[in-house]
C-alpha cells in the first residue's frame, strides 16, 4: 500500500470536514474564550467512527457500547503557531500507547478491548498559549475535567471509557464546566422523574426549574402534540432530559396490531427528531398497559418498556399538593416516578418537587442514567425502578 497517498487523501478529507464544521460554527463556546477549538472522534465497538464532534460537545457510545480509539485535531489553529493537539490512551491489555496527533487514530479499531484511560496535551507554542480540557465517559458518569496531560480515567479498574469531551480555553482561563455540567454521582441516591402525555404549555415550568437546579427528567411524549412545541422538545434535549415515545396517539398497545404499533413509534421518533429531540430509546405503554404480544414488538422495535414505582395520580387529582406529598412519602433511592406535564397543577407540583428532591439529597436523572448504573435495561423488557 501507498502510504503517502493514503495519507494525502486523509489529510483532503479532513480539511473538507473541518472547513464544514467552522462553517457550521463549531470553533468553541464563546464561553471558553477561545477561538481555537478541539475536533474529534471516537470509535465505537460494533459501530465504527462516530462523526466528528466540535469543541466541548460530548461523544458518546451508543448503550452497551463502548469506545477503543480516538482521534483528535484542532479547528482555528492561529496561524503560525506551532504545535499539535496530542493524544494517547490506554487500551485494556496493552496500557499507555504512543502519543499521537492530527487525527491519527489512536487505541484500536479491530479490539474487543475497551480504552480505560485517555491523556491529551498541547505541544510547541500552543503548550504556551492555550489549556486543553478533557473528561471521559465511565460507569456511568462524566469523569471530572482534567487538564494538559492529566490522566482521564481509571487504569486497571476494569472501567471503560465510554465517552470522550474535549475544550480548549486560553492558557489559564476559567476551569470549564465539564460536559453538559451534568454527571452522576453513582454513591449518592437517585430518582427519575417522568412526564407523560405532553409536551404541553406547562412543559416549560418544568424545565425551567430542572435548569435551576442542575437536574434532569424523562419525558414521554404523545407523538401528534410533538410539532405544536417543537422548541419545548429541542429545549428538553439541550438540557439533557429524555425525549422518549408514549406512541402517537395514546392508544393502548394491548389493543393494536404488531404493524400499528411500529407505525405509531416510527411516527413518534420522526416528529421527535423533527423537533430538535433525540430519538427516543424507551416507551411508556399508554395506561401502563403491556402484555406479552405487545413487549415483543417492542422487542423488534428495539425499545424497553418504561412503567413506575410511584404514582402520583396527578391527572385524577389535579391537585399540586397531594402530588407532592405522594412523591415526598413514598420516594426511595431508584425509583420511577410518574407525572404528567398536561396539567398545570402537575407543573406546581414539579416546581416545589425539583428543588426539595434536590435538597434531600437526590439527583434527578433520566431514566436512562439510571438504568446505565444499575444494570441496564433490554428492549422488550418491562422496568418499574432501579433500586
Ligand atoms: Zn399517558
Amino acid at each position: 500500500m501507498d502510504w503517502k497517498k493514503i495519507r494525502q487523501a486523509v489529510r483532503t478529507v479532513l480539511a473538507a470536514v473541518l472547513i464544514c464544521a467552522a462553517s457550521v460554527g463549531i470553533t468553541g463556546d464563546p464561553a471558553y474564550a477561545a477561538d481555537m477549538g478541539a475536533v474529534y472522534g471516537i470509535y465505537e465497538h460494533g459501530t465504527g467512527w462516530s462523526g466528528y464532534h466540535g469543541d466541548s460537545k460530548t461523544a458518546r457510545a451508543g448503550t452497551g457500547s463502548y469506545v477503543t480509539a480516538i482521534r483528535a485535531s484542532l479547528l482555528g489553529q492561529p496561524e503560525g503557531m506551532s504545535g499539535t493537539l496530542s493524544y494517547q490512551v490506554n487500551l485494556s491489555g496493552s496500557g499507555w500507547l504512543s502519543w499521537q496527533e492530527n487525527m491519527t487514530p489512536n487505541g484500536s479499531t479491530e479490539t474487543d478491548m475497551p480504552l480505560e484511560a485517555v491523556r491529551m496535551a498541547f505541544t510547541g507554542q500552543l503548550a504556551e498559549n492555550y489549556d486543553v480540557y478533557y473528561s471521559v465517559y465511565q460507569n456511568g458518569s462524566w469523569t471530572t475535567p482534567v487538564k494538559n496531560g492529566e490522566t482521564a480515567g481509571t487504569e486497571g479498574h476494569g472501567l471503560r471509557v465510554d465517552g470522550l469531551w474535549v475544550t480548549v480555553t486560553g492558557k489559564g482561563a476559567e476551569v470549564p464546566e465539564g460536559p453538559n455540567g451534568k454527571s452522576v454521582d453513582p454513591t449518592r441516591p437517585m430518582v427519575a422523574l417522568t412526564f407523560d402525555d405532553g409536551p404541553s404549555k406547562y412543559t416549560p415550568r418544568i424545565l425551567d426549574s430542572l435548569e435551576a437546579n442542575g437536574g434532569r427528567a424523562t419525558f414521554f411524549m404523545v407523538g401528534n402534540r410533538v410539532a405544536s412545541y417543537a422548541s419545548t422538545v429541542k429545549r428538553m434535549a439541550d438540557l439533557g432530559c429524555e425525549t422518549d415515545s408514549h406512541t402517537w396517539a395514546h392508544t393502548y398497545l394491548t389493543g393494536m396490531s404488531e404493524g400499528e404499533i411500529l407505525q405509531s413509534l416510527n411516527q413518534t421518533r420522526d416528529a421527535i427528531v423533527a423537533a430538535g429531540g433525540n430519538a427516543p430509546k424507551g416507551v411508556r405503554p399508554p395506561g401502563g398497559k403491556i402484555n406479552d404480544a405487545s413487549k415483543a414488538v417492542l422487542a423488534k422495535a428495539g425499545m424497553p418498556s418504561i412503567v413506575w414505582s410511584v404514582d402520583t395520580l396527578d391527572w385524577k387529582t389535579r391537585n399540586a399538593q397531594h402530588t407532592i406529598d405522594i412523591v415526598l412519602s413514598q420516594v426511595q433511592d431508584g425509583d420511577i416516578i410518574l407525572m404528567h406535564d398536561l396539567y398545570e397543577q402537575s407543573a406546581i407540583a414539579a416546581e416545589t418537587l425539583i428543588p426539595e428532591l434536590t435538597r434531600r439529597g437526590y439527583q434527578l436523572v433520566t431514566v436512562g442514567e439510571m438504568a446505565e448504573l444499575r444494570g441496564g435495561m433490554a428492549a422488550g423488557q418491562s422496568y418499574g425502578h432501579f433500586r
